[in-house]
């Protein structure tokens, strides 16, 4: 009997993560013999990591904080848009290859316009955050031809970068480098995404002044422990429409499966584990 197939998630820390659930869900709902486990690898570990996947029977894995980017100069190949994003979210390994893939844009764009019927085009947008899950948002966002994107980001460096790297491959959408929250012009916005980390701690504060939030705003905060931010909560308290992480979460998850797989994931079988974790109202 051949060994199962073995999948995963490097990072650091990875404990609490909930891509198991859904893999796990999807590999027996389909009936494939393969395992999602948890790899929790430091910085200093990520080569020792990469030349233990032959022993190992790792076929693929997905990548999160702090390896996303650094990930890129150890693989064999990397697609158009993780190369263009910068970051990678999802690895393909084939014999003695490694390919690198970023999801995370395409699995927020698909819940976007499938589940939360935003459809971008010609939509103005106010992203907070030049980190890695923005870079692939503003990319997926561009790509799907909004009007305009006014970015935010504490690290200056970061933000002058993305909004460098976006004019240069999306001519014809306005942006702009905001040197704050306020400045993002939030108010005539369409969207407001939250992409820090900042809401995972009871303790940090809201970004945005609830003044500049609108019945019309729709609010994505990438967050989704907890469920609520001060942010979702805020601006549903302004009649907005808001959702949080899980969306997002659910479908880089189905476009990583079918990278790894070939078959399409069973989507709402990874849904419903999510759902019986965390008891989110979809
Ligand atoms: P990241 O690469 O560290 O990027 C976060 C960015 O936010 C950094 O540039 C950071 O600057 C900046 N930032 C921090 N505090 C800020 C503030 N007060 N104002 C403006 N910018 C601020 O992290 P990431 O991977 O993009 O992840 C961001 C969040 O999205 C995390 O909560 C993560 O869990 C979530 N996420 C969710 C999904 C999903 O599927 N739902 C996928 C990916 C990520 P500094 O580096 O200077 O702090």
């Amino acid at each position: 009997m051949n060994p199962p197939k073995i999948y995963g998630l490097i990072g650091y820390p990875v404990k609490h993560s909930l891509s198991p659930l859904m893999h796990n869900a999807a590999f027996a709902a389909l009936g494939i013999d393969a395992k999602y486990e948890l790899f929790e690898v430091s910085p200093g570990e990520l080569g020792d990591f990469f030349k233990s996947i032959p022993q190992r029977n790792i076929l693929g894995f997905n990548v999160t904080i702090p390896h996303k980017e650094k990930v890129i100069a150890l693989l064999d190949q990397a697609s158009e848009e993780a190369r263009l994003i910068g970051a990678v979210n999802t690895v393909k390994v084939e014999g003695a290859k490694t390919g690198g893939f970023n999801t995370d844009g395409a699995g927020f764009l698909k819940y976007l316009k499938e589940e939360l019927r935003f459809d971008p085009k010609g939509k103005r947008i106010a992203l907070i955050g030049a980190g890695g899950a923005a870079k692939a948002i503003a990319v997926y966002l561009c790509k799907a031809a909004v009007k305009s994107v006014s970015i935010h980001d504490i690290d200056n460096n970061k933000l002058l970068n993305l909004g460098d790297q976006l004019k240069k491959h999306f001519a014809g959408i306005e942006f702009l480098s905001a040197s704050s929250v306020e400045q993002l012009n939030i108010a005539s916005s369409d969207l407001l995404v939250n992409a820090t980390p900042i809401g995972m701690k009871e303790t940090d504060p809201c970004l945005v002044d609830g003044k500049f939030i609108k019945k019309d705003l729709l609010v994505y905060d990438c967050i989704y422990n907890p469920e609520e931010t001060k942010l979702l909560r805020i601006a549903r308290g302004k009649g907005a429409k808001v959702a949080n992480g899980l969306g997002m979460l659910l479908y880089q998850a189905a476009d990583s499966f079918k990278i790894w797989t070939g078959k399409e994931a069973p989507v709402n079988v990874m849904k419903q584990a999510l759902k019986e974790r965390t008891k989110h109202d979809w």
